[in-house]
């Protein structure tokens, strides 16, 4: 790792509603943050259409304009945001060390990782080309859209179980395609799967192709995977549900993980195992995963660094 061109007080990895968040609390809180943005400036969000369940927007708003009215909000109030990538950490010591796009160190007294997590995708260029349209990966975020329509769900973990049966509240009927003959969910998520009559489960199940009319998601091709049986299911919307990466990769010889790569904090808080570094947002919440509560916990983030620090100032000056 070369030599540090610049010392920060508070260095924030991320720009999803986490890291804006943290970075609008920190910066009021006079702890001059700088943000990286990531490659994929304003997160997930960015990539979806209608956002209509984030408080304060009584007629919803578009992913993308919502993810830019927090990045104003954050610069207004004082935040250095910056389009760079982080590429390596060095946590063995304090001030923590940062590379950006492989070329230059910079030291920080506190680190806030809000670098979110991705959603697994099938790989299909029609689910490209509908996302947004009908395909999503989040069904509390999208499934209002598909009220009193029949939908399909790819996927037969905990998340695919249970976005079924929120999907099977709002819609009409929804096809669960496992590609197994059983389910990976627990135990009592699939109690509750094969208890919801509008969910039909379609085992041995794979998808071949969304169908669209160019504009939405009018169906979608299925195999049967054991007699090669190709079927049409009419549905408007198609959600997945097959797990999430989240974005911590360059963290890992440092920070403490779970096995899947989410950090662990500790509870109540967004203290990691590292003085000094914090986390917030989907890099370590693999239950709720919405846009709220991933601001809600940059927030604490933003105030547990600030008490961090005050706490340090103390006892230099003691
Ligand atoms: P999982 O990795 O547990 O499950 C992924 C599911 O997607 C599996 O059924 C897998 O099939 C299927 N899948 C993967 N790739 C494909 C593909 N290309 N085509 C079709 N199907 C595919 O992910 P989850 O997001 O469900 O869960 C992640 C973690 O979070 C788990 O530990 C889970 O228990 C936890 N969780 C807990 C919840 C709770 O407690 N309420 C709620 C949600 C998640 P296969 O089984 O064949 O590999």
């Amino acid at each position: 790792m070369s030599s540090a061109t610049e010392h920060v007080k508070c260095l924030i990895i991320g720009s999803g509603p986490a890291g804006y968040t943290a970075a609008i609390y920190a910066a009021r809180a006079d702890l001059r943050p700088v943000l990286y943005t990531g490659i994929v400036m304003g997160g997930q969000l960015t990539q979806t259409t209608e956002v209509e369940n984030y408080p304060g927007y009584p007629d919803g708003i578009r992913g993308p304009e919502m993810m830019e009215n927090f990045r104003k909000q954050a610069e207004r109030l004082g935040t250095d945001i910056r389009f760079g990538y982080i590429t390596a950490v060095d946590f063995s010591g304090l001030p923590h060390k940062v590379v950006v796009d492989e070329t230059t160190t910079i030291t920080a007294d506190t680190v806030i990782i809000s670098t979110g997590a991705t959603a697994k995708w099938l790989g299909l260029e029609s689910e490209q080309k509908y996302n947004g349209f009908g395909v999503s990966a989040c069904a509390v975020c999208d499934g209002f859209f598909f009220k009193g329509q029949d939908v399909a769900i790819v996927g037969a973990g905990d998340t695919a179980a249970e976005e079924a049966t929120y999907l099977a509240k709002l819609c009409r009927k929804v096809y669960m395609l496992a590609r197994r003959n059983e389910f990976r969910a627990s135990k009592a998520m699939v109690s509750r799967v094969l208890n919801t009559p509008n969910i039909e489960l379609l085992y041995d199940t794979e998808t071949k192709e969304i169908l669209g009319d160019g504009l939405n998601v009018t169906g979608v091709k299925v195999i049967n995977n054991k007699t090669n049986a190709t079927t049409d299911l009419q549905v408007t919307g198609f959600f997945v549900a097959i797990g999430h990466h989240p974005n911590t990769d360059i963290f890992r010889d440092w920070i403490d993980m779970d096995a899947v790569g989410y950090i662990k904090t500790r509870p109540g808080s967004s203290l990691t195992n590292v003085e000094g570094v914090f986390c917030c947002g989907d890099a370590q919440d693999h239950i709720y995963r919405q846009a709220i509560t991933a601001a809600g916990s940059g927030c604490v983030a933003a105030i547990d660094a600030e008490r961090y620090l005050a706490g340090k100032e103390h006892l230099v000056t003691a």
